[in-house]
């Protein structure tokens, strides 16, 4: 019986691991079988993360994470989770590999999934030319003419990496105006191999075997065109993962886990939330941590309170300080 489970393996859940780790919880994280280590692992340069005045590499960020967590007794086990029980003292999850692991409390940390873009084409031809991470799939892209969907950071951010490869990028984009940041977009529009296309969405994707173009619709008169391209990048956005939990916990109307204000504390006692699964507004690496800390440290009050959590009284009496959950910032 472990006090605690963290599902989730990207700044969330390993920062609630290190927490959780060095207050003696020996939490065991599942981190899932093909997306360790979370979005990060699909970025290139995180300049924005404290600490790293060069920037540092989103791989390099999440493996350090993991170390960290590691170092202190942290348990990471490359599954995926197929199921859960939630309800009562003892909490059970059971992973792909047929395991079923069980503790007194869960922080659920599953992230967010790349959104998609619903159109014809866009299944069939996943993997032959659609793609929804610049770093994995750019460098097949040497020298050709592609396109990015979408107006906010990671558009950008996808836009000008795909410039190393490709000869020309268009970011194609709903509005004629940009979600992303000022720093972001500057460094796009400087860009030389980079051309906008506004007030257009991407109707239908076109190829047989591989992506040779797509069909442009106007957002203002509805009028098509046809666009030749080698690839396609779509960079809308992301989903909350709640396929596991959404009969299970409370949902907002975003979609996101419900949690009881500035806390982790989700709709089932002992059940705890972190990261871009509860929060549809600020979605970075850093409140990602932050939220890890929050769930972490509530973890700890609720395994004091029910009297389970092995903890040396040093501990047990600083979680008794603690102001009430509800104040505790991020
Ligand atoms: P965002 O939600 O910020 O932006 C999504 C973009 O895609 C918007 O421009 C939106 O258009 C467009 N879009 C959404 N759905 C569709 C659709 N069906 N068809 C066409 N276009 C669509 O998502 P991001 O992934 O860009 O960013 C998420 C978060 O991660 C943000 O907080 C961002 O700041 C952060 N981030 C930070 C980075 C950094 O700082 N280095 C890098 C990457 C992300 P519209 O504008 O019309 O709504």
């Amino acid at each position: 019986m472990r006090q605690v489970i963290i599902i989730g393996s990207g700044p969330a859940g390993y920062t609630a691991a290190i927490y959780a780790a060095r207050a003696n919880l020996e939490p065991l994280v599942i981190a899932s079988s093909v997306e360790v280590g979370g979005e990060l692992m699909n970025t290139t340069e995180v300049e924005n993360f404290p600490g790293f005045p060069e920037a540092i590499m989103g791989p390099d960020l999440m493996t350090r994470m993991q170390e960290q967590a590691e170092r202190f007794g942290a348990e990471v086990l490359y599954q995926d989770v197929v199921s859960l029980d939630l309800d009562g003292d003892v909490k059970s999850v059971t992973l792909g590999n047929g395991e079923v692991h069980q503790a007194y409390s869960v922080i659920y940390a599953t992230g967010s999934a790349y959104r998609k873009l619903g159109v014809p084409g866009e299944e069939r031809l996943s993997g032959r030319g659609v793609s929804w991470c610049a770093t994995c799939d750019g460098f097949f892209f040497r020298e050709r003419t592609i396109a990015v969907v979408g107006g906010g950071d990671s558009a950008m951010e996808e836009a000008t990496f795909l410039t190393k490869f490709a000869s020309k990028v268009y970011i194609i984009h709903r509005k004629d105006t940009l979600r992303a940041s000022k720093i972001m977009q500057e460094r796009a529009f400087a860009n030389e191999k980079i051309e906008f296309i506004w007030n257009s969405e991407v109707a239908d994707i076109l190829g047989d075997e591989a992506v040779t173009g797509v069909v442009l619709r106007s957002t203002t008169d509805g009028t098509t065109r046809e666009l030749p391209l080698d690839g396609l990048f779509v960079a809308i956005g992301n989903d909350p993962r709640t396929h596991l939990v959404h009969d299970k916990l409370e949902l907002t109307a975003e979609g996101t886990i419900w949690v009881d204000g500035r806390t982790s504390r989700t709709s089932v006692p002992g059940v705890f939330a972190a990261g871009d699964v509860i929060d549809p507004t600020y979605r970075q690496a850093v409140t990602a941590a932050a939220s890890g800390t929050v769930a972490a440290l509530d973890v700890e009050h609720y395994l004091a309170g029910r009297g389970e959590a092995a903890l040396p009284e040093s501990d047990v009496a600083q979680i008794d300080g603690l102001p009430d959950a509800a104040t505790v910032g991020a």
